[in-house]
């Protein structure tokens, strides 16, 4: 492992390809290195390997590493040797947390990714920069956007998840030009501060985490247009998960993030692990590199995405990652079509009167049974026969809709998880 520091963020997506190539190649040989020497579950997984330096095509001939691998082995995956600056958990497949070690190191890569991404966005250096998200509760995400803007020589608030009323205070008192938050939170900001006639026009920028603002055409959804309404073309979207300790930024042509080329090498593969090309749908799989204390090999994230096809506009020579289309877990077979959640809820967010919306999926057999649960604003005149017709314009899939309380709908949504949680898994098996 080379002991470059992170200590300036670099945007290398600017080199040409061929550079990119010979750096993530010698870097990729590096991290495999690292993982024979200091990794137990990669010692042994790639016991068989070639002794020669591989090749980046050669990468696609190694085995995957999955959540449940990680579950199943948790302790394996962590680094012998490396000394753990922070230690998180994730839920894990199996029911018990997973956990996520970063050396001091990562968490300076962290930082070094967070920065180079804030700018890459359009953040600039001696601004403010406002952070919407918890930086407790082991979330890693929250500290690698404290990091990042303190690296890229900005200044953090970190309100954190503070009430809605405590945001606009301070937006009106520090006047930040930047806001990371969850794009729903923001969007319910955005109104709070327009009725309370609060300027809020200092704010250029917001980063969105989370939750997807984009369809798979990269068009804005309809949380994505609420939240520009408020702050036209601020929007970006950011990619990141505990595990792959990496973050893929929106560039400011807002069309796909890029993964930093030093830090993480990005596949997209099909049910059969085969990887497609750029257009192709399937599962986001990452070799993160230069990580310390828990390194991956081809990681399969569970999320559902593609890469963006054609050269990125900002000139950058580095893919892009398109919006999150669905999990891999959540994907539901209804009658034979395949289809994600979402592409039932961004229907749901078009439907006025609809003010907040969950599903559940049961059943055994090989197609699922899925119904929609609604909850309607005070006097509308919506019906739920009417809503089942609208999804079916849409999908060309018939669910049942079902009217519920806001209490009760609320205590299902928000009740147990720092993000809403629309999707109920009765699944057996
Ligand atoms: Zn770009």
């Amino acid at each position: 492992m080379t002991t470059a520091a992170f200590s300036r963020p670099t945007d290398l997506g600017w080199q040409n390809r061929d550079a990119l190539r010979a750096m993530q190649t010698r870097l990729l040989n590096e991290h495999l290195h690292h993982c024979r020497q200091h990794s137990p579950f990669y010692r042994k997984l790639l016991a068989g390997l070639p002794e020669r330096d591989l090749t980046l095509e050669d990468l696609s001939q190694l085995p995957t590493t999955s959540k449940q691998d990680l579950s199943l082995h948790n302790q394996d995956f962590i680094a012998q040797g490396q000394q753990a600056a922070d230690l998180c958990f994730t839920s894990g497949t199996t029911g018990t947390p997973c956990q996520i070690a970063y050396s001091q190191r990562d968490l300076d890569r962290l930082a070094y990714n967070d920065a180079v991404g804030f700018l890459a966005a359009g953040f600039l250096p001696g601004q403010r920069i406002l952070l919407t998200c918890t930086i407790d509760r082991c979330f890693i995400a929250g500290l690698a956007y404290y990091r990042g803007v303190v690296a890229m020589n900005a200044a953090a608030i970190r309100n954190g998840l503070n009430t809605i009323e405590s945001h606009a205070q301070i937006i009106s008192a520090l006047r930040p030009e930047g806001i990371v938050g969850v794009p729903s939170f923001l969007a319910k900001l955005g109104a709070h501060l327009a009725e309370q006639g609060v300027d809020a026009s200092s704010v250029k920028k917001i980063v969105c985490i989370g939750e997807p603002i984009r369809r798979q055409d990269m068009s804005l959804t309809p949380l994505g247009q609420k939240l520009e309404t408020f702050w036209p073309e601020a929007a970006h979207s950011t990619y990141a998960s505990s595990e792959i300790a990496t973050s893929f930024t929106e560039c400011q042509e807002r069309q796909g993030g890029h993964p930093p080329a030093d830090l993480a090498i990005v596949e997209i593969l099909s049910p059969d692990g085969k990887v497609l090309p750029p257009g192709e749908v399937g599962e986001v799989t990452v070799t993160p590199l230069q990580v310390e204390a828990m390194p991956l090999v081809r990681f399969r994230t569970g999320d559902i995405s593609f890469l963006v096809p054609g050269d990125c506009p900002c000139g950058r020579s580095t893919p892009r990652i398109g919006p999150i289309l669905g999990r891999q877990a959540q994907m539901l077979k209804i009658r034979g079509t395949t289809i994600f959640p979402n592409a039932f809820f961004s229907v749901l967010d078009n439907i006025p009167g609809v003010v907040d919306y969950y599903l559940e999926v049961s059943g055994a057999s090989l197609s699922d049974e899925v119904a929609i649960f609604v909850v309607l604003a005070e006097g509308s005149q919506v019906t739920p026969a009417e809503i089942t017709e609208k999804l079916y314009a849409r999908t060309r899939i018939h669910v049942p809709t079902c009217l519920v309380p806001p209490d009760e709908a609320r205590q299902r949504i928000y009740g147990r998880s720092r993000k809403p949680v629309r999707f109920f898994d009765f699944r057996k098996g």
